[in-house]
């Protein structure tokens, strides 16, 4: 979708809300697609001495299998969203990724929305943000309990131990 700003491009202190729906189901993340529902997104435009200022919400609910637990999970995924939008050509020696050129006036919701989708995205995929994984001897959840497994003994302690079972 495109947002026409070229009223509240000429009124300084002026805001212009805005909402927006965005597919991304397409898009992968950690082998797989967890954006299977439309990403929603919705905030404000604000016009600051002359600076379009864009704020808001980008949200939607991830379906996916964590990489750490390798369980499938469902949970809300929630970004904050924040743009500037400018008319001038951006410069190549200076990227900045929050920062949109206009067309003809118009803000790209879609390619805003994508890009602070995946700029706040994690690299990993994960059911909790302390998503406790798996035991690494016994392949046990460890999100569902401790799985009964010894801690690792003292290699140091192994060796006294051994002493003293000869005796
Ligand atoms: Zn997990
Ligand atoms: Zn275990």
């Amino acid at each position: 979708m495109l947002l026409e700003l070229r009223k509240l491009m000429t009124s300084p202190g002026e805001t212009l809300p805005f909402e927006t729906s965005v597919d991304l189901s397409d898009m992968p993340f950690g082998g797989c697609k967890p954006v299977t529902e439309p990403v929603l997104a919705k905030g404000q435009v604000r016009n600051t001495a002359g600076v379009l200022e864009m704020t808001g919400t980008v949200e939607t609910v991830l379906h996916g299998v964590c990489d750490r637990c390798a369980t499938a999970f469902t949970r809300p995924g929630r970004y904050p969203l924040r743009a500037v939008l400018t008319t001038e050509p951006e410069s190549d020696d200076f990227e900045d990724p929050w920062v949109f050129e206009l067309q003809n006036d118009c803000a790209d919701l879609d390619d805003i929305v994508t890009t602070t989708f995946v700029l706040n995205m994690d690299s990993k995929l994960l059911c909790s943000e302390d998503c406790k994984g798996l035991c690494s001897r016994c392949g046990a959840n460890l999100n569902l309990g401790p799985c009964g497994c010894k801690p690792e003994p003292d290699p140091r302690f192994a060796a006294l131990q051994q002493l003293l079972d000869k005796k």
